[in-house]
């Protein structure tokens, strides 16, 4: 057994008789006690709105609000607190780099470049911002494995490039992509680069400057924190020129009648009462995965990819979907089984007490490329087992022999 899965009080359970296996992680992860504690305590002891109050409580609820923000850049080494934006999530946050800078930067005529391997959260902002500038979008290939054709990278980045926005790890094909060459790539082309981080932050030890990243953002949910908390990372320089997206409350010096100064990043963009619980336990969050080590995160879910890999390439009839080779994966294996629908798959592993995704996992682009229409993906995290690896390759049988 692994340590950690004490600390996740919702695994400790049967689903349809058999113990529960949590292999959806990549749609969003379980919370560890300290992250429900911290959320609870906050609301026991602290709960008031931050940054107005003078009183005791509305100072401690803002001190630890602002601390978070210091979690966070250290969490990813960005150079500045200042740099770490609250936000919804990660569509919120490439949501608002595509208004917010998109629509300030780009012009006809200029290109967007993305991949074919993106989610529709880091495809959709990008073919509305094209709509309305005028701006090409355009789609890097991928090779036979799933990986990136970097020869179409090279082909299509060019002095046309205006931004590149590219997902650092696939929530489908589990590759994690060499975000730094392509930094070097766009930056080659006086382009900026978007890095959608929403599946590489939970799992592996992130750090913005070395990458390269002009801007990155992920989501708290899937990385231990509650929902509908997020992080939107930019250069500083960026960040001083973006103009903000919501006015109101928070996110002001002072109003006149007919005009408004704003505060300065990043609270400019954090406009009304943010979530301060969510803040509060993506901090939690953070020093929960600090205390383990990001490295040791992912060398572990490696591990458990390398026994999970052969099995299930030993099953007749069973495709995966991306790399074959470990090494190149993360903690995401997308699969189909022969002709059976995914979704039967997947019900069938629910039965079993197997908690998979199947469908087109927010990438319909991706699927139309490589030609079908839904897949199975089980996503592990730390807390997964080896047993969970040994429980999923036996429900895929079964579930291959009640279908035969
Ligand atoms: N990008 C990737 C690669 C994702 O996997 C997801 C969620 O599954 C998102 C973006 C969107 O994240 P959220 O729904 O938290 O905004």
């Amino acid at each position: 057994m692994n340590d950690y899965v004490q600390d996740f009080p919702i695994l400790r359970q049967k689903v349809n008789d058999e113990q529960l296996v949590y292999l959806d992680n990549a749609a969003t992860s379980q919370k560890p006690r300290p992250v429900i504690d911290a959320v609870a305590n906050y609301y026991y002891h602290d709960n008031a709105n931050v940054h107005r109050g003078v009183h005791t409580l509305a100072e401690r609820a803002t001190e630890s609000f602002e601390k978070v923000r210091t979690k966070v850049k250290n969490f990813i080494n960005a150079s500045s607190e200042r740099e770490i934006v609250y936000t919804k999530g990660t569509t919120e946050g490439l949501n608002w780099i595509a208004r917010s800078y998109g629509s300030t930067h780009l012009k006809q005529g200029d290109e967007i470049v993305i991949t074919y391997m993106e989610h529709h959260s880091n495809l959709v902002p990008w073919q509305q911002l094209a709509h309305e500038t005028g701006a090409q979008l355009k789609y890097i290939q991928l090779l036979s494995d799933g990986r990136l054709d970097m020869g179409s990278a090279e082909k299509l980045i060019t002095d046309k490039t205006a931004i590149v926005a590219v997902a650092h790890a696939s929530n489908v094909l589990g590759v994690v992509n060499p975000i730094t060459e392509i930094a070097n790539l766009a930056h080659k082309h006086g382009a900026v680069l978007v890095v959608d981080g929403a599946q590489s932050a939970p799992h592996m030890k992130i750090d913005v400057q070395q990458l390269g990243a002009d801007f990155f953002v992920f989501s708290g949910h899937k990385m231990l924190a509650p929902t509908g908390i997020g992080i939107l990372w930019a250069k500083s320089i960026f960040l001083a020129e973006m103009p903000p997206l919501e006015f109101g409350g928070e996110m002001i010096n002072s109003v006149e009648l007919q005009q408004t100064t704003f505060k300065e990043f990043p609270w400019k963009f954090e406009g009304g009462t943010q979530n301060i619980a969510g803040v509060i336990g993506l901090g939690a969050a953070i020093d929960y995965l600090s205390a383990i080590g990001m490295e040791k995160i992912e060398l572990y879910e490696r591990s458990l990819v390398e026994n999970l890999l052969p099995e299930l390439l030993k099953i007749e009839g069973l495709k995966v979907y991306g790399p074959l080779d470990p090494v190149q994966h993360s903690g995401i294996i997308s699969f189909n089984l022969g002709q059976l629908h995914p979704h039967d798959v997947a019900t069938a592993l629910d039965m079993q007490g197997v908690a998979v995704r199947a469908g087109h996992h927010c990438a319909q682009p991706l699927m139309e490329y490589l030609g079908v229409s839904a897949m199975v993906r089980a996503s592990f995290y730390f807390y997964n087992t080896s047993e969970d690896v040994q429980q999923l390759v036996k429900a895929i049988k079964a579930t291959k022999e009640f279908f035969k």
